[in-house]
């Protein structure tokens, strides 16, 4: 990369963090020549990748014109590919959402019918966009499992039959016309969680998605993390009761084996047949519902909920003592306990870490709706898009 492609990408970057920058900001941000600073932006204005609304036709002497993203550049599609649903939306390089489709899936999905409903959203979105559906230049593909993002392989999701060691980009490309990128969904979500904390983003921030599964994500400095065999961040799989109920991971006493949806589920038919007294019940059991008798004060709900939470504490006391991250989302069903979930935690947290790792440690709840990941897929596929373009090589295959 040149000198000249190295501020084009820096001026990217920052406008992909922020809605737009100001030519003074510029000039004091690089230390370059003026002239050629100029000439730097005129030349993204005229591969039509940044645009200066303000400049149009007009004389605008010294004022600060902001520059900002060509909406009109690049649509991009963002898929979210659960195992309870399919969802997707297109967005313009601005964010501005221009469609969105939701699936919810039957019992029993497999590679074969989630495939079908992939296909599915995607016909939608393109009669929604119509003409314009020919300004789409990618795929943001949020994948339920492990995913060797460098390569846009799915690697395995345990709960999908079928879903593993499948060339997913590839597909996307040969059924689309896409080009893709692939990344796991509790990381696509770090990343929207991220993108949401604007304009204050904070230097360290860890997601903890609490659904059927437990998963992590951690974002540094605006970059996700990855491990180096794309098993990072698998908080569901922390040991916090060597001597608990098996996972399906094969190991005894897994986060996500006492604070999942079916470890939970075991606990409740625990309390029942023992004979506590208590709203829970088998026939309504899901977490919604648990969770709406821990509103009412159900005396057993309470006591199981403190128990999970404290759990889930202890899992994130290792990641503070590792990470030592400024900000901690949860998502997913189970982060509707809200409140009680974050006094828990803080609690638990606060007796097994550091204090100066807990002070100023924000836990907080997301508030994403259901689109989220599929928003998170399209934004970190604009990054991919938005880097190649200014690159005379070829785009590095992570672009968290
Ligand atoms: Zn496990």
């Amino acid at each position: 990369m040149n000198n000249k492609e190295i501020v084009e990408n820096k001026i990217i970057e920052l406008l992909l963090d922020e809605d737009n920058i100001t030519r003074p900001f510029l000039n004091e941000y690089f230390d370059i020549r003026p002239a050629t600073l100029l000439e730097i932006i005129d030349g993204l204005k005229n591969k039509g990748i940044i645009a200066e609304p303000e400049r149009k036709g007009k004389k605008t002497g010294r004022k600060a014109s902001p520059v900002c993203l060509n909406e009109e550049y690049a649509y991009i599609v963002g898929l979210d590919f659960q195992i309870n649903s399919t969802s997707g939306i297109v967005m313009d390089l601005r964010k501005n959402v221009k469609a969105r489709f939701e699936i919810q899936s039957s019992k029993g999905k497999d590679i074969k019918s989630g495939r079908e409903e992939i296909r599915k959203v995607i016909e939608n979105l393109k009669q929604q966009l119509g003409d314009t559906w020919g300004r789409v230049k990618g795929i943001g593909f949020a994948d339920p499992g492990l995913v060797n993002t460098e390569k846009g392989l799915s690697i395995k999701a345990v709960n999908i039959p079928g879903w593993n060691s499948l060339n997913t980009s590839q597909w996307l490309e040969e059924n689309f016309g896409l080009d893709s990128i692939i990344y796991p969904s509790s990381m696509v979500r770090t990343y929207i969680e991220y993108q949401n904390t604007y304009p204050n983003y904070p230097k360290s921030l860890f997601h903890m998605e609490l659904s059927s599964g437990i998963g992590g994500g951690f974002i540094k400095d605006g970059n996700l993390f990855t491990g180096d065999s794309y098993c990072g961040m698998e908080i569901g799989h922390i040991v916090v009761d060597p001597n608990g109920p098996l996972c399906q991971c094969g190991n005894k006493g897994c986060l996500e084996a006492v604070a999942g949806k079916s470890g939970i589920w075991k606990k409740v038919m625990e309390l029942i047949s023992n004979g506590v007294q208590t709203e829970l019940n088998m026939e309504n059991f899901s977490i919604p519902f648990f969770i709406k008798c821990v509103k009412d004060r159900d005396k057993a709900a309470c006591g199981l909920a403190h128990d999970i939470c404290n759990n889930i504490g202890l899992g994130l006391a290792s990641v503070v003592a590792l990470l030592n991250p400024s900000v901690i989302v949860f998502s997913g069903e189970l982060s509707a306990l809200d409140e009680f979930l974050v006094s828990v935690v803080k609690r638990t947290i606060s007796l097994h870490c550091f204090p100066l790792a807990v002070e100023a440690l924000d836990i907080r709840v997301s508030k994403c709706d259901q689109y989220a990941n599929a928003l998170g897929g399209a934004l970190l596929m604009r990054k991919k898009i938005l880097l190649a373009s200014t690159n005379s090589s070829k785009s590095p295959g992570t672009a968290g």
